[in-house]
């Protein structure tokens, strides 16, 4: 027993959009969750929407805006179509799952109201726009709950408000006000944990102080998973997927990929995107604050331990790369012109610019040159940013040219090992070369846990194959 709560370890566990995409797939949460509980385990569950239905919701939000009032009642129809199948297969008790029908309607009316006011109005806020985004998760949490009493847990439904997540006014993407929040969800989910209840909560909303409804970004349950996790002082936050955990590398490029069984945070935060499987490095800052170490783990595949996320960093001789990502849908920019030599602000009033037209950066390289800068930026927001630079610098004295490529990707090699480890680089360049490969841009954080390239988009998968086998990456 630990920490004299009466469990044998605090658990909080999320479990996203494909998890429980269906009724079939709930139960089968709410059975690995009962088996937990029946082993000691105290369990908070954080939710995330249904497949695809937040997404859903921002078409309708689109569409309400623009006054398409059709669309919107069929999406009423047609969610609660949706959602009452999922009931429907994920609870067998008549009374419980028409206790949770009812819940679905009420907040689909809502939903409606909200809509309908949106298509009179004509206009979407950050605080609408928060509102309706809200719906997906306040649909599936009751769901879970249902089908966990249906199992004849006893459980209780929060949305992250109710469960005493506290925000900012940054609607959209709002930030947890930790202090308060700590306290609050401490005080409403220990004595229920001490009970043998299980809180089934809404991932991806919270509150203002003043109760009105936030969220916290898109992707956003796994971060509501490692708040919660920190308040309660979780011993772990789980984080159940539908893979077995971080891989060496997309095993789509290289088939011997294998799975990482333990990673730092930093480790983690620099792997920014693991393939097609993110988790936001926000989403981990709580969890590293506190040091509650983040597992992701397989509910297809519940033997699997799935990869541990931890603070301390175990380098083992040898194993300086752990990683090696690849990321497309990239574009490289270069801005160049001798005015930019030697005179400081350069480089800010570029990334000002930038910035305004909200073009997030994913690389900067310039050399000692400083005859150019070049950057790498999402290949959708290219023509944006090249528009953007062109009308603030042409034709002036600073910048001379603005280049672009849009046919490129950028490969990651990642491992705290690397850190102080000679001849990395040396390694990671001959084997690129070794197969021909034009390296076009490189960058090396002083933190040296990551080193960044561009290569041509068709030499990309090449690279990542030549950097796993000349790390032995399979053999790890
Ligand atoms: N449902 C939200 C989204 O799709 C939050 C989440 O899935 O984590 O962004
Ligand atoms: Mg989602």
């Amino acid at each position: 027993m630990l920490g004299g709560t009466g469990v044998l370890k605090k658990i909080v566990m999320k479990f996203g959009g494909t998890s429980v995409a269906t009724g079939e797939n709930i139960r089968r949460v709410a059975s690995l969750i009962a088996d937990y509980v029946g082993q000691g385990y105290g369990v908070v569950a954080v939710v995330s929407a249904l497949e695809g239905a937040t997404d859903q919701l921002v078409e309708a939000m689109e569409q309400a805006k623009r006054g398409n009032k059709d669309y919107v009642y069929e999406f009423r129809q047609k969610i609660f179509g949706k959602h009452l199948t999922t009931a429907g297969k994920a609870i067998e008790d008549s009374h419980i799952r028409g206790e949770i029908e009812q819940i679905l309607k009420t907040t689909l009316d809502e939903l409606e109201k909200v809509l309908v006011g949106i298509i009179y109005v004509g206009e979407l806020t950050p605080k609408s726009k928060a509102s309706i985004l809200s719906f997906g998760e306040r649909l599936s949490a009751p769901i879970l709950w249902g089908a966990l009493r249906d199992l004849e847990l006893n459980a209780q439904y929060y949305t992250g408000g109710e469960a005493g997540i506290v925000t900012d006014l940054n609607f959209e993407e709002a930030n947890p006000l930790m202090n308060v929040t700590k306290y609050q969800v401490r005080e409403k989910l220990e004595p229920l944990l001490e009970k043998g209840v299980v809180p089934v909560i809404a991932g991806y909303i919270a509150a203002t102080q003043d109760g009105v409804i936030t969220t916290l970004g898109r992707g956003g349950s796994d971060y509501t998973a490692t708040i919660i996790g920190a308040a309660i002082a979780a011993d772990e936050v789980w984080i159940w997927k539908d893979v077995d955990g971080l891989m060496t590398t997309d095993p789509k490029i290289v088939p011997t990929a294998k799975m990482l069984p333990e990673l730092s945070f930093q480790e983690a935060t620099e792997m920014a995107i693991f393939g097609a499987k993110a988790i936001h490095p926000r989403a981990l800052e709580p969890a590293m604050e506190e040091n509650i170490p983040v597992r992701i783990r397989n509910v297809f595949n519940p033997e699997n331990q799935g990869t541990l996320i931890v603070k301390e960093q175990k380098i083992k001789h040898g194993d300086a790369v752990k990683a090696i990502t690849l990321i497309k849908d990239v574009a490289l920019v270069n801005v160049s012109g001798t005015g930019m030599v030697g005179t400081p602000g350069t480089a800010a009033k570029v990334f000002d610019v930038l910035g305004k037209h909200n073009v997030n950066i994913l690389m900067i390289s310039q050399s000692v040159s400083e005859a150019n800068i070049s950057f790498i930026t999402r290949r959708n927001l290219l023509e944006t940013t090249v528009n953007a630079l062109e009308i603030a610098f042409l034709g002036g004295r600073l910048i001379h040219e603005v280049t672009a490529e849009d046919d490129v990707c950028v490969v990651a090699v990642v491992g705290a090992g690397m850190k102080g480890t000679p001849g990395v680089a040396s390694k990671v360049f001959t084997a690129v070369a070794q197969r021909g490969i034009n390296v076009r841009m490189i960058a090396q954080g002083s933190s040296e846990l990551n080193i960044s390239f561009v290569v041509k988009e068709k030499d990309g998968e090449e690279a990542v194959r030549a950097l796993h086998e000349e790390f032995k990456l399979d053999k790890i």
